[in-house]
């Protein structure tokens, strides 16, 4: 109720009961659930009820909804897993991989010795280019 919606979006049919999920938790504001094509056992994935695509089309107050709960759900799924970290993880627009268009946090249980693998290719910050992208995003920040 209040919640903005897309009637074309399978997370927010998950969201209003109109299609089932394994559910691990829910509240007035979020919705917690397993995923259909887990990377590894428990994978899970947070989202608001409410229909926003992306990180950057949510309100800070519905962000923060879900960061007050991440803390006890990925503590609940790693118990629940036996794993001793995740990765909580977003992916926010379709050229970062996201293919469901409503906001969703990943919560991909690790243990030692385990066999996923995210590629992390890493380069090397040049300190010219650096300090020039460092004041572009400071001054879009406004600051
Ligand atoms: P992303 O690529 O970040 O948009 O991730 C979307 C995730 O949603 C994928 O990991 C899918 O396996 C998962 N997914 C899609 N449909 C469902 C569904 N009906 N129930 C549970 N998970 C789903
Ligand atoms: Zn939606």
């Amino acid at each position: 109720m209040g919640h903005p919606t897309d009637s074309t979006c399978i997370f927010c049919k998950i969201a209003a009961d109109q299609i089932p999920c394994t559910k691990v938790y829910e509240d007035d504001a979020v919705l917690a659930f397993l995923d259909i094509g887990p990377l590894v056992r428990g994978h899970t994935l947070v989202i608001p009820k409410g229909h926003y695509a992306t990180v950057m089309e949510t309100p800070p107050e519905v962000l923060a909804e879900i960061a007050k709960r991440l803390p006890g759900l990925s503590k609940a799924v790693l118990a629940a897993t036996g794993a001793k970290a995740c990765h909580v993880l977003v992916n926010s627009g379709a050229e970062a991989m996201q293919s469901v268009h409503h906001l969703h946090f990943h919560i991909l249980p690790r243990k030692g010795g385990d066999t996923f693998r995210i590629p992390w290719n890493a380069g090397k910050l040049d300190s010219v280019e650096g300090t020039a992208l460092a004041a572009a995003i400071k001054g879009q920040m406004g600051c």
